[in-house]
């Protein structure tokens, strides 16, 4: 598997390992992706000698600083912050912002770089990059959150625009930090552009963006079940986290038909054998973003429901898994767990929830697997759908852009069949797929510019 500068894969992991040293989470990252490539590029002589996946691998630029706040008590309290911008030759950066105890730049540098290559498959104009910071909102008051959020804005502020890079919400960012984000950008800059996606209705934000990425994972887990003639309805399903992304999962999966079993956060999952209606999925929400509360709670509310503490849900018999929470929660004896258990589908509404043994487990296994750069992808391609309104300054209706996210997942999984259907059989290896179409859009584009 020798490239033009005769580097193999595994030279090229150690060189990123020599590269990013104590950053684990971003060197798994390009190691599942490389795994790929190497194959791809193999007879690409103008990939090799441009040194494309080398230069993806590097991000055009890391900005980390310093963020202080004052809290309630008048305590003066400094995070750390940063924005990565890896890539933007499809379009301005965009990617979300994390705020939870857990984010290092290692963490950034690794959801960037998958973001480059989610965002290519959307079809969408748009670069990659991530932000965050190791702020816990948990347990804070509205105040010192909007004072916090008003810092971090007033040094980002610098390195994003509406045609630079268009941040939004992830993990611990949502409606309320955005608004107090937004505020902030266009307090100093006196400027109303569509520079943060997942904005309230009223200031600029679009429909459906909220409920955007679990709809899309759904969309895509229906996608994957089609092609062997199955379908949601009827089939049980196990979801872990219970924030944006696992409630819409959980809502769209039961709309379809099917049956949710679990929910969790980080003390635990909850397991309702009854399955979980609309009216205790609305329950959940309201607990999560009005109550901020614990999912434990769900047990005491609904009867039969139990609470597992400092478990994962993976271990509950299902057909259909949807890891929802964040990075590396579905490890390789979890994957055989599900495997053993019968289940024929994982859909990932996180990013990176499965760590790589249990990526190479599902794939030996050839059960449909979608890896989050696919299945997501549908909040990020919502969010360019509002940065096209932004522009415009329009609204579009939400029929429409119901339709078109429908679309804009049935076209993701067109392109990772492409490139993922493994030859002479019907099998379609979704990682391999969605990493080869991803990267073939942007190393196009960088082979156009030359060496920049
Ligand atoms: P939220 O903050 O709304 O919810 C996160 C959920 O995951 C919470 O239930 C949280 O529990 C749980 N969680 C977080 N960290 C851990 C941990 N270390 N162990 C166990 N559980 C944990 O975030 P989102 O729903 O927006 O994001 C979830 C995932 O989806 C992330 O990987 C994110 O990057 C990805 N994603 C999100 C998109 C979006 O549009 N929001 C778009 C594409 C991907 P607790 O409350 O206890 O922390």
């Amino acid at each position: 598997m020798a490239v033009s500068d005769h580097v193999d894969l595994n030279t090229f992991i150690e060189g990123v390992k020599r590269r990013n040293p104590g950053q684990p989470e971003f060197v798994q990252a390009v190691q599942e992706v490389a795994e790929d490539i190497f194959d791809f590029i193999q007879d690409k002589e103008a990939y090799h000698q441009a040194q494309i996946l080398r230069r993806i691998a590097e991000p055009d630029r890391v900005v980390s600083f310093r963020v202080c706040w004052q809290d309630d008590k008048g305590n003066i309290r400094v995070q750390r912050a940063w924005r990565v911008q890896n890539n933007n030759a499809i379009g301005p950066y965009k990617g979300g912002i994390r705020f939870h105890p857990s984010v290092t730049e290692s963490v950034l540098k690794f959801l960037a770089f998958e973001q480059t290559f989610k965002n290519a498959l959307t079809g969408l104009p748009m670069g990659g990059g991530k932000g965050g910071s190791n702020f816990n909102p948990k347990g804070k008051s509205d105040g010192e959150v909007m004072r916090f959020c008003q810092s971090l804005m007033t040094e980002l502020y610098r390195y994003i625009g509406a045609d630079i890079d268009v941040p939004a919400g992830d993990i611990g960012v949502g409606g309320r930090e955005i608004g107090y984000m937004f505020g902030q950008y266009k307090r100093i800059t006196n400027e109303f552009t569509g520079v943060l996606t997942g904005k309230g209705l009223e200031y600029g934000g679009s429909l459906i963006r909220t409920e955007a990425t679990g709809y899309g994972a759904t969309y895509f887990l229906q996608n994957m079940l089609k092609t062997q003639g199955k379908d949601i309805a009827g089939h049980t399903a196990v979801i872990s986290g219970s924030g944006n992304v696992a409630t819409h999962a959980a809502e769209k999966v039961t709309m379809l038909g099917g049956k949710v079993l679990t929910l969790s956060d980080s003390e635990g999952f909850v397991y309702d054998p009854d399955g979980m209606t609309q009216e205790k999925i609305d329950w959940v929400k309201e607990l999560k973003n009005k109550r901020r509360g614990r999912i434990s709670e769900y047990a005491k509310e609904f009867k039969g429901a139990e609470f597992h503490a400092g478990k994962t849900p993976w271990g509950v018999k299902c057909d259909l898994a949807l890891p929802c929470a964040t990075q590396n929660e579905l490890l390789g004896p979890d994957a055989d767990t599900l495997i053993r258990n019968g289940c024929i589908a994982v859909s990932e509404g996180a990013n990176m929830p499965t760590n790589l043994d249990g990526v190479h487990k599902f794939k030996a296994a050839e059960i449909l697997y979608a890896p989050g750069k696919a299945a997501n992808a549908g909040g990020v391609a919502v969010s360019g759908l509002e940065m096209s309104q932004n522009s415009a300054r329009i609204s579009w209706k939400e029929e429409e852009l119901q339709r078109l996210l429908v679309d804009i997942m049935a076209g993701i999984h067109a392109r990772c069949e492409e490139y993922g259907k493994k030859p002479g059989s019907k099998v379609v290896d979704y990682v391999k797929g969605a990493n080869i179409a991803g990267f073939k859009k942007v190393a196009d584009a960088m082979l156009a510019y030359g060496v920049v």
